[in-house]
């Protein structure tokens, strides 16, 4: 299917990006991956007047930790991060999602700031950036500020970015140690967006739970925590029975969504067996890493 007649520019700086976008305002689309982007205009469900190609920006990629933050530059690509040794050790949770996104192929050119501007809702990305708490660092015309992924996520494919401003770094906070982690998901096929994922990571301080994250994908349209589940989770000793009744918690409030690939019904009940299963091997890796 061919594009629609789009003007393109190539800014080569963060500036001259953020210069166009004031300029072009709501008739803009930036250009990252196009994985997304490209399907979508292809199919006339996105029309700008101007693509802004930030792929010649080399400022915007790159991996850096300090702080207790790991900074991970908007066009860095979903296949650089998942090889990147520095992730796998900082922020493992990112690290077993990265894998699951797409097809190889998708993730040579797509971008983690692709991901994340894009926010679809069943990715596994913004799951992750939920759960973690990550920081989403926006530059427009009147400089940098720094978004809380709580107020990242607005609504589908909808962000708290204005038209004139650029992503141009997610920040992870450094997972502390006895920190297990998990990424459930359930998809039709591999490679396929999930119909329920999970984003789980379990902290354990002498044997006790000290910090729970779980935040789901495909359940709503923005990334999901589950708060009650998490209360009920720290100060308490693993067990089956505790997830079993953290399944619960997580689930009995939610609404999800009924399409093709499952009803509202069939979601819930892949949700629970998430909860279980992402909180029995975050447990376990918890434990080895105490
Ligand atoms: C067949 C197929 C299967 C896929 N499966 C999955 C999957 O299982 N899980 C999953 O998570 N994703 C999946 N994807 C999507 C993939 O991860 C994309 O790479 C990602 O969603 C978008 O990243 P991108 O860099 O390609 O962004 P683009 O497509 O270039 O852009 C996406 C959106 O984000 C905006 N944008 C991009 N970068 C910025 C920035 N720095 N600042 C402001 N706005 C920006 C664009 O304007 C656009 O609106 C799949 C894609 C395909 C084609």
């Amino acid at each position: 299917m061919k594009l629609p007649q789009v003007d393109y520019e190539a800014p080569q700086t963060v500036a001259e990006a953020v210069g166009l976008l004031a300029e072009h305002q709501d008739e803009a689309s930036v250009l990252a991956g196009g994985q997304s982007l490209i399907p979508l205009l292809a199919l006339r469900l996105a029309r700008p007047a101007v693509l802004i190609d930030i792929n010649g920006i080399d400022e915007l990629s790159g991996v850096s930790a300090a702080d207790g933050w790991m900074a991970i530059g908007a066009m860095t690509r979903e296949y650089v991060a998942e090889e990147s040794e520095a992730i796998a050790g900082a922020v493992p949770l990112l690290a077993a999602a990265l894998p699951l996104i797409g097809h190889e192929a998708i993730r040579s050119r797509g971008t983690i700031g692709g991901s994340l501007a894009h926010a679809d809702p069943a990715a596994e990305l913004p799951a992750v950036a939920r759960a973690l708490d990550a920081e989403f660092v926006v530059c427009g015309p009147s400089g940098e500020r720094i978004v809380p992924a709580a107020q990242w996520f607005e609504g589908y494919l909808t962000t708290s970015r204005r038209p004139d401003e650029l992503l141009v770094e997610v920040r992870f906070p450094i997972t502390k140690p006895g920190t297990g982690i998990s990424f459930q998901e359930v998809a039709r096929r591999h490679g396929d967006f999930a119909i329920v994922g999970l984003a789980a990571s379990l902290t354990l301080s002498e044997g006790a739970i000290s910090d729970a994250r779980l935040a789901f994908a495909g359940l709503s349209d923005v990334p999901v925590r589950a708060g009650e589940a998490e209360i009920l989770l720290v100060g308490q000793r693993p067990s089956a029975e505790l997830f079993d009744e953290a399944a619960r918690r997580a689930t009995s409030d939610i609404d999800p969504p009924a399409d093709l690939h499952g009803s509202a019904d069939y979601r819930r009940k892949v949700a629970a067996a998430l909860v279980r299963r992402a909180l029995r091997a975050a447990a376990d890796s918890a434990g080895e890493r105490e």
